[in-house]
Protein backbone atom coordinates (compact mmCIF):
# COMPACT_ATOMS: atom_id res chain seq x y z
CA UNK A 1 0.00 0.00 0.00
CA UNK A 2 2.79 2.22 1.39
CA UNK A 3 4.80 1.42 -2.39
CA UNK A 4 1.66 2.10 -4.36
CA UNK A 5 1.32 5.60 -2.62
CA UNK A 6 5.23 6.45 -2.71
CA UNK A 7 4.47 5.29 -6.84
CA UNK A 8 1.62 7.30 -7.01
CA UNK A 9 3.44 10.27 -5.55
CA UNK A 10 6.24 9.79 -7.59
CA UNK A 11 4.23 10.07 -11.09
CA UNK A 12 2.56 13.12 -9.91
CA UNK A 13 5.95 14.88 -9.78
CA UNK A 14 6.89 17.17 -12.94
CA UNK A 15 8.62 19.91 -13.45
CA UNK A 16 7.14 24.10 -13.71
CA UNK A 17 7.70 27.07 -12.48
CA UNK A 18 5.37 28.95 -9.52
CA UNK A 19 6.30 32.32 -11.04
CA UNK A 20 5.59 31.32 -14.62
CA UNK A 21 1.81 30.10 -13.06
CA UNK A 22 1.55 32.90 -10.49
CA UNK A 23 3.70 36.02 -11.64
CA UNK A 24 2.96 39.17 -13.62
CA UNK A 25 6.18 41.48 -14.83
CA UNK A 26 5.08 44.82 -16.47
CA UNK A 27 7.95 46.42 -18.83
CA UNK A 28 7.49 49.27 -21.43
CA UNK A 29 6.60 47.53 -23.98
CA UNK A 30 5.67 44.10 -22.75
CA UNK A 31 3.88 42.35 -20.31
CA UNK A 32 5.84 38.92 -18.92
CA UNK A 33 5.85 36.42 -16.30
CA UNK A 34 9.29 37.50 -14.46
CA UNK A 35 12.39 39.51 -15.22
CA UNK A 36 14.84 36.38 -14.84
CA UNK A 37 14.92 34.44 -17.79
CA UNK A 38 18.26 33.05 -18.74
CA UNK A 39 17.80 33.49 -22.09
CA UNK A 40 17.35 37.51 -21.34
CA UNK A 41 20.28 37.59 -19.64
CA UNK A 42 22.27 36.00 -22.18
CA UNK A 43 20.70 37.45 -25.20
CA UNK A 44 18.63 40.18 -24.56
CA UNK A 45 15.45 38.01 -25.28
CA UNK A 46 12.18 38.63 -23.46
CA UNK A 47 11.21 36.62 -20.71
CA UNK A 48 7.73 34.42 -20.99
CA UNK A 49 5.55 36.85 -22.81
CA UNK A 50 1.79 36.93 -21.58
CA UNK A 51 1.46 40.50 -23.56
CA UNK A 52 2.90 42.36 -26.34
CA UNK A 53 2.07 45.83 -26.34
CA UNK A 54 4.14 47.39 -28.37
CA UNK A 55 3.28 44.27 -30.90
CA UNK A 56 -0.56 45.54 -31.12
CA UNK A 57 -2.19 43.13 -28.42
CA UNK A 58 -4.51 44.85 -25.77
CA UNK A 59 -4.11 43.29 -22.02
CA UNK A 60 -6.87 41.41 -21.06
CA UNK A 61 -7.49 38.79 -18.13
CA UNK A 62 -8.66 36.39 -21.18
CA UNK A 63 -5.34 36.84 -23.06
CA UNK A 64 -2.82 36.39 -19.84
CA UNK A 65 -4.41 33.06 -18.18
CA UNK A 66 -4.50 31.99 -22.05
CA UNK A 67 -0.98 32.69 -22.51
CA UNK A 68 0.48 31.45 -18.47
CA UNK A 69 -1.90 28.13 -19.77
CA UNK A 70 0.15 27.99 -22.80
CA UNK A 71 3.71 27.85 -21.53
CA UNK A 72 2.23 25.73 -18.89
CA UNK A 73 0.88 23.34 -21.00
CA UNK A 74 4.78 23.04 -22.54
CA UNK A 75 6.00 22.40 -18.68
CA UNK A 76 2.92 19.34 -18.81
CA UNK A 77 3.74 17.69 -21.80
CA UNK A 78 7.23 17.21 -20.40
CA UNK A 79 9.22 19.69 -22.16
CA UNK A 80 9.96 23.34 -20.78
CA UNK A 81 9.60 26.55 -22.68
CA UNK A 82 12.50 28.01 -24.40
CA UNK A 83 12.87 31.14 -22.02
CA UNK A 84 13.01 29.42 -19.54
CA UNK A 85 15.52 26.97 -20.33
CA UNK A 86 18.19 26.35 -17.49
CA UNK A 87 16.07 28.65 -14.88
CA UNK A 88 16.94 28.13 -11.51
CA UNK A 89 13.41 29.08 -10.34
CA UNK A 90 12.29 25.59 -12.10
CA UNK A 91 11.05 23.24 -9.73
CA UNK A 92 10.26 19.17 -10.03
CA UNK A 93 7.37 18.66 -7.96
CA UNK A 94 3.69 17.53 -7.45
CA UNK A 95 1.88 20.85 -8.44
CA UNK A 96 -1.41 19.18 -8.40
CA UNK A 97 -2.58 21.00 -4.88
CA UNK A 98 -1.15 24.39 -6.93
CA UNK A 99 -3.68 23.07 -9.97
CA UNK A 100 -6.92 22.61 -7.82
CA UNK A 101 -6.57 26.42 -6.61
CA UNK A 102 -6.90 27.57 -10.06
CA UNK A 103 -5.86 31.04 -11.70
CA UNK A 104 -4.19 33.34 -9.41
CA UNK A 105 -1.77 35.53 -9.36
CA UNK A 106 0.62 35.93 -6.33
CA UNK A 107 4.31 37.73 -7.65
CA UNK A 108 4.46 41.39 -9.31
CA UNK A 109 6.97 42.90 -10.42
CA UNK A 110 6.56 46.61 -11.84
CA UNK A 111 9.11 48.18 -14.09
CA UNK A 112 7.30 49.98 -16.92
CA UNK A 113 8.97 53.50 -16.22
CA UNK A 114 12.70 54.50 -15.98
CA UNK A 115 12.37 58.32 -15.20
CA UNK A 116 14.71 59.21 -12.01
CA UNK A 117 16.29 61.83 -9.91
CA UNK A 118 19.87 60.70 -9.98
CA UNK A 119 22.02 59.37 -12.97
CA UNK A 120 23.65 56.51 -11.81
CA UNK A 121 27.08 55.71 -13.36
CA UNK A 122 26.20 52.07 -13.19
CA UNK A 123 22.64 52.69 -13.98
CA UNK A 124 21.43 49.84 -16.83
CA UNK A 125 18.58 52.95 -17.59
CA UNK A 126 20.80 55.19 -18.96
CA UNK A 127 22.50 51.94 -21.38
CA UNK A 128 19.61 52.85 -23.81
CA UNK A 129 19.35 55.33 -26.24
CA UNK A 130 15.79 55.63 -25.22
CA UNK A 131 14.47 58.89 -22.79
CA UNK A 132 13.88 57.89 -19.52
CA UNK A 133 10.11 58.06 -19.48
CA UNK A 134 7.55 58.39 -16.41
CA UNK A 135 5.58 55.18 -17.59
CA UNK A 136 3.85 54.19 -20.88
CA UNK A 137 0.80 52.57 -19.75
CA UNK A 138 -0.99 52.74 -16.00
CA UNK A 139 -0.71 49.88 -13.67
CA UNK A 140 -3.46 50.55 -10.77
CA UNK A 141 -6.29 50.28 -13.05
CA UNK A 142 -4.69 46.55 -14.06
CA UNK A 143 -4.36 45.35 -10.44
CA UNK A 144 -7.67 46.56 -9.05
CA UNK A 145 -9.27 44.21 -11.77
CA UNK A 146 -7.71 41.25 -11.18
CA UNK A 147 -8.68 42.30 -7.70
CA UNK A 148 -11.91 42.40 -8.18
CA UNK A 149 -12.65 39.41 -9.79
CA UNK A 150 -10.59 37.58 -6.99
CA UNK A 151 -7.52 36.73 -9.47
CA UNK A 152 -4.86 38.26 -6.43
CA UNK A 153 -4.24 36.02 -3.73
CA UNK A 154 -3.66 38.21 -0.35
CA UNK A 155 0.23 36.77 0.23
CA UNK A 156 0.78 38.78 -3.47
CA UNK A 157 4.49 40.57 -2.99
CA UNK A 158 5.04 43.05 -5.09
CA UNK A 159 8.35 43.97 -6.07
CA UNK A 160 9.34 47.18 -7.87
CA UNK A 161 11.95 48.23 -10.44
CA UNK A 162 12.44 50.80 -12.77
CA UNK A 163 13.51 54.30 -12.16
CA UNK A 164 13.27 56.24 -9.15
CA UNK A 165 9.36 54.96 -7.77
CA UNK A 166 8.83 58.30 -5.29
CA UNK A 167 8.05 60.39 -8.55
CA UNK A 168 6.29 57.77 -10.70
CA UNK A 169 3.46 59.15 -11.46
CA UNK A 170 1.36 56.33 -9.55
CA UNK A 171 3.73 56.23 -6.59
CA UNK A 172 0.75 57.40 -4.44
CA UNK A 173 -2.09 55.61 -6.34
CA UNK A 174 -0.27 52.43 -6.18
CA UNK A 175 0.42 51.78 -2.51
CA UNK A 176 -3.14 53.29 -1.45
CA UNK A 177 -4.62 51.24 -4.26
CA UNK A 178 -7.39 48.67 -3.48
CA UNK A 179 -5.39 45.88 -5.09
CA UNK A 180 -1.67 46.65 -2.94
CA UNK A 181 -3.37 47.61 0.51
CA UNK A 182 -4.13 44.02 0.50
CA UNK A 183 -0.44 42.88 -0.56
CA UNK A 184 1.88 40.47 1.84
CA UNK A 185 5.23 42.54 0.98
CA UNK A 186 5.94 44.92 -1.20
CA UNK A 187 9.63 46.12 -2.44
CA UNK A 188 10.70 49.25 -3.19
CA UNK A 189 14.17 50.94 -4.16
CA UNK A 190 14.31 54.63 -3.69
CA UNK A 191 17.46 56.48 -3.67
CA UNK A 192 15.45 58.57 -0.93
CA UNK A 193 16.32 62.13 -2.65
CA UNK A 194 13.03 62.76 -2.54
CA UNK A 195 10.70 62.11 0.67
CA UNK A 196 7.34 60.44 0.65
CA UNK A 197 5.09 60.35 3.33
CA UNK A 198 2.74 57.55 1.41
CA UNK A 199 5.89 55.36 1.44
CA UNK A 200 6.49 56.25 5.17
CA UNK A 201 2.87 55.53 6.03
CA UNK A 202 3.13 51.91 3.94
CA UNK A 203 6.00 51.57 5.87
CA UNK A 204 4.76 52.11 9.07
CA UNK A 205 2.32 49.08 8.08
CA UNK A 206 5.00 46.95 8.41
CA UNK A 207 4.35 45.34 4.42
CA UNK A 208 6.47 47.86 2.76
CA UNK A 209 10.64 47.48 2.74
CA UNK A 210 12.69 50.16 1.17
CA UNK A 211 16.25 49.61 -0.61
CA UNK A 212 18.46 52.16 -0.23
CA UNK A 213 22.02 51.92 -2.66
CA UNK A 214 24.13 54.50 -0.83
CA UNK A 215 27.55 52.76 -1.86
CA UNK A 216 29.86 55.20 -0.08
CA UNK A 217 29.26 57.04 3.05
CA UNK A 218 30.43 60.34 1.82
CA UNK A 219 29.11 63.25 0.14
CA UNK A 220 32.31 63.82 -2.26
CA UNK A 221 31.98 59.69 -3.69
CA UNK A 222 28.22 59.75 -3.75
CA UNK A 223 27.77 63.09 -5.65
CA UNK A 224 31.04 61.16 -8.48
CA UNK A 225 29.00 58.01 -8.41
CA UNK A 226 25.14 59.40 -8.33
CA UNK A 227 25.86 62.37 -10.28
CA UNK A 228 23.81 64.43 -8.57
CA UNK A 229 24.57 66.47 -5.14
CA UNK A 230 22.37 64.66 -3.23
CA UNK A 231 23.94 62.91 -0.28
CA UNK A 232 23.12 65.30 2.62
CA UNK A 233 19.05 65.06 1.23
CA UNK A 234 18.96 61.23 0.93
CA UNK A 235 20.85 61.12 4.93
CA UNK A 236 17.76 63.58 6.02
CA UNK A 237 15.18 61.90 4.32
CA UNK A 238 16.34 58.46 5.67
CA UNK A 239 16.27 60.03 9.08
CA UNK A 240 12.44 60.59 8.69
CA UNK A 241 11.98 57.44 7.29
CA UNK A 242 13.91 55.16 9.94
CA UNK A 243 11.48 56.65 12.41
CA UNK A 244 8.45 53.80 11.15
CA UNK A 245 7.80 51.82 13.75
CA UNK A 246 9.31 49.15 12.58
CA UNK A 247 12.86 50.75 11.34
CA UNK A 248 14.98 48.43 11.79
CA UNK A 249 13.32 45.97 9.44
CA UNK A 250 11.82 48.32 6.76
CA UNK A 251 14.74 49.95 5.70
CA UNK A 252 18.22 48.01 3.80
CA UNK A 253 21.17 49.81 2.71
CA UNK A 254 22.84 48.55 -0.17
CA UNK A 255 26.90 48.99 -0.95
CA UNK A 256 27.18 47.77 -4.69
CA UNK A 257 30.56 47.28 -4.74
CA UNK A 258 32.12 49.57 -7.86
CA UNK A 259 35.49 47.99 -9.14
CA UNK A 260 38.10 51.18 -8.97
CA UNK A 261 35.44 53.42 -7.55
CA UNK A 262 34.57 52.42 -4.14
CA UNK A 263 36.06 49.09 -3.68
CA UNK A 264 37.95 50.32 -0.30
CA UNK A 265 37.47 49.29 3.27
CA UNK A 266 38.04 51.96 4.55
CA UNK A 267 34.83 54.15 2.39
CA UNK A 268 32.61 50.96 3.28
CA UNK A 269 33.08 51.60 6.94
CA UNK A 270 32.32 55.44 6.32
CA UNK A 271 29.21 53.70 5.12
CA UNK A 272 29.13 51.47 8.25
CA UNK A 273 29.33 54.60 9.98
CA UNK A 274 25.96 56.45 8.35
CA UNK A 275 23.64 53.09 8.69
CA UNK A 276 24.73 53.29 12.29
CA UNK A 277 23.94 56.91 12.61
CA UNK A 278 20.52 56.07 11.16
CA UNK A 279 20.19 52.90 13.55
CA UNK A 280 19.34 50.39 9.89
CA UNK A 281 20.40 46.87 10.67
CA UNK A 282 20.08 45.50 7.37
CA UNK A 283 22.54 45.76 4.54
CA UNK A 284 23.07 44.46 1.17
CA UNK A 285 26.59 43.42 -0.34
CA UNK A 286 26.41 43.29 -4.43
CA UNK A 287 28.84 43.92 -7.18
CA UNK A 288 28.16 45.97 -10.30
CA UNK A 289 26.03 43.83 -12.46
CA UNK A 290 27.96 44.84 -15.65
CA UNK A 291 30.94 43.88 -14.15
CA UNK A 292 29.84 40.53 -13.72
CA UNK A 293 27.82 40.39 -17.22
CA UNK A 294 31.46 41.89 -18.54
CA UNK A 295 33.44 38.70 -17.03
CA UNK A 296 30.97 36.03 -17.96
CA UNK A 297 29.35 36.26 -15.03
CA UNK A 298 32.26 35.43 -13.00
CA UNK A 299 33.75 37.42 -9.66
CA UNK A 300 37.62 37.65 -9.27
CA UNK A 301 39.46 36.42 -6.13
CA UNK A 302 39.96 40.59 -5.29
CA UNK A 303 36.15 41.32 -4.99
CA UNK A 304 35.09 38.07 -3.39
CA UNK A 305 37.78 38.76 -0.78
CA UNK A 306 36.47 41.89 -0.41
CA UNK A 307 33.13 41.50 -0.07
CA UNK A 308 34.58 38.48 2.61
CA UNK A 309 36.23 41.66 4.53
CA UNK A 310 33.62 44.08 4.56
CA UNK A 311 30.50 41.15 5.29
CA UNK A 312 32.62 40.14 8.32
CA UNK A 313 33.41 43.91 9.58
CA UNK A 314 29.59 44.43 9.39
CA UNK A 315 28.72 41.29 11.58
CA UNK A 316 31.32 42.25 14.04
CA UNK A 317 29.38 45.79 14.27
CA UNK A 318 26.12 43.59 15.22
CA UNK A 319 24.94 44.48 11.42
CA UNK A 320 22.98 41.88 9.40
CA UNK A 321 24.47 41.44 5.99
CA UNK A 322 22.83 39.82 2.79
CA UNK A 323 24.21 39.52 -0.52
CA UNK A 324 22.14 40.24 -3.64
CA UNK A 325 21.91 39.00 -7.07
CA UNK A 326 25.16 40.07 -8.40
CA UNK A 327 27.39 37.67 -6.02
CA UNK A 328 26.73 34.02 -8.09
CA UNK A 329 28.28 32.26 -10.49
CA UNK A 330 26.86 31.95 -13.50
CA UNK A 331 27.71 29.50 -16.32
CA UNK A 332 26.66 30.34 -19.98
CA UNK A 333 22.89 29.53 -20.46
CA UNK A 334 21.90 29.36 -16.61
CA UNK A 335 20.19 32.05 -14.37
CA UNK A 336 21.67 34.15 -11.55
CA UNK A 337 21.96 32.09 -8.13
CA UNK A 338 21.89 34.11 -4.78
CA UNK A 339 23.25 33.40 -1.73
CA UNK A 340 21.94 34.93 1.59
CA UNK A 341 24.17 33.09 3.55
CA UNK A 342 27.68 33.61 3.46
CA UNK A 343 28.26 30.42 4.29
CA UNK A 344 26.83 28.87 1.44
CA UNK A 345 28.51 31.63 -0.48
CA UNK A 346 32.09 30.97 0.29
CA UNK A 347 31.17 27.41 -0.13
CA UNK A 348 30.27 27.58 -3.95
CA UNK A 349 33.63 29.62 -4.62
CA UNK A 350 34.86 26.31 -6.10
CA UNK A 351 36.33 28.63 -9.15
CA UNK A 352 38.96 30.64 -9.55
CA UNK A 353 39.14 33.54 -11.61
CA UNK A 354 41.27 36.37 -12.50
CA UNK A 355 41.89 36.26 -16.32
CA UNK A 356 43.15 38.26 -19.00
CA UNK A 357 39.74 39.79 -19.47
CA UNK A 358 39.50 40.59 -15.86
CA UNK A 359 42.07 42.87 -16.21
CA UNK A 360 40.80 44.30 -19.17
CA UNK A 361 38.17 45.21 -18.07
CA UNK A 362 39.47 46.75 -14.67
CA UNK A 363 41.29 49.06 -16.47
CA UNK A 364 37.73 50.23 -18.57
CA UNK A 365 36.72 51.25 -15.11
CA UNK A 366 39.91 52.60 -14.74
CA UNK A 367 39.47 54.35 -17.37
CA UNK A 368 35.76 55.53 -16.85
CA UNK A 369 35.22 53.66 -19.93
CA UNK A 370 32.04 51.70 -18.70
CA UNK A 371 30.51 54.58 -17.10
CA UNK A 372 27.14 55.78 -19.21
CA UNK A 373 27.26 59.63 -20.00
CA UNK A 374 23.17 59.82 -20.77
CA UNK A 375 21.68 62.48 -18.63
S1 LIG B 1 12.29 32.33 -16.75
FE1 LIG B 1 12.47 31.25 -14.80
S2 LIG B 1 11.33 32.49 -13.31
FE2 LIG B 1 10.72 33.14 -15.35
S3 LIG B 1 8.91 31.96 -15.75
FE3 LIG B 1 10.61 30.84 -16.64
S4 LIG B 1 11.28 29.41 -15.08
FE4 LIG B 1 9.96 30.92 -14.10
S1 LIG C 1 18.72 55.63 -8.50
FE1 LIG C 1 20.42 55.30 -9.90
S2 LIG C 1 20.35 53.12 -10.39
FE2 LIG C 1 18.35 53.66 -9.54
S3 LIG C 1 17.11 54.18 -11.34
FE3 LIG C 1 18.02 56.07 -10.60
S4 LIG C 1 19.88 56.37 -11.80
FE4 LIG C 1 19.25 54.22 -12.00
Amino acid sequence: MQNQQNQSNKSNKRKSCHILRHGMCFFGQYISSCCFSPVDQIDNQTPPLLCDLTGGESYSTDLLFERIEQYEKQFSEGGCPRECANCYHIEEKDWSDDDKKGKYIDYITITHFTKCSANCIYCSNNNTLQERKNNTYKIVPILNDLKEKGLIKKHCELHIGGGEFTIYDECDELLNSYAVNDFARVFVPTNAIKYSETLFQAMDKATTYIIVSLDCGSRKLYKRIKRVDAFDKVIENLTMYAKTKKSQDAIRLKYIILPTVNDSICEFKKFLRVAKKLKVQNLIIDIDARYARMNNWKIDDFYINLAKKMNNIAIKQGFITEFYSFFFQCEKGTTVKTYNLIEDFIESLKFKYFNKDSEKIISLYKNEKVFFNSK
